[in-house]
């Protein structure tokens, strides 16, 4: 059997998401970097900390983290 690869089907609008911009709600606060993108509401663009608590509690979130030019995902 070959191997193949499966691509989630929410990679590739992860990958076109514009992250590590300042969220417009939050700006102000000290965790306002929009590095977060909620799996449950595909689509949507990335959002900060705050916007996590608020409004994707209990949803399946990725945070997406850029160390040393690595860039990497955490599932929350
Ligand atoms: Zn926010
Ligand atoms: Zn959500």
């Amino acid at each position: 059997m070959a191997y193949s690869m499966l691509v989630p089907p929410w990679l590739e609008s992860l990958l076109s998401t514009d992250f590590f911009s300042v969220c417009r709600i939050h700006g102000d606060a000290a965790r306002s970097e929009c590095n977060m993108y909620c799996l449950d509401c595909n689509g949507t663009a990335a959002f900060c900390f705050y916007c996590r608590s608020s409004r994707h509690k209990d949803h399946s979130v990725i945070q997406v983290g850029l160390y040393f030019l690595i860039f990497f995902l955490t599932l929350l």
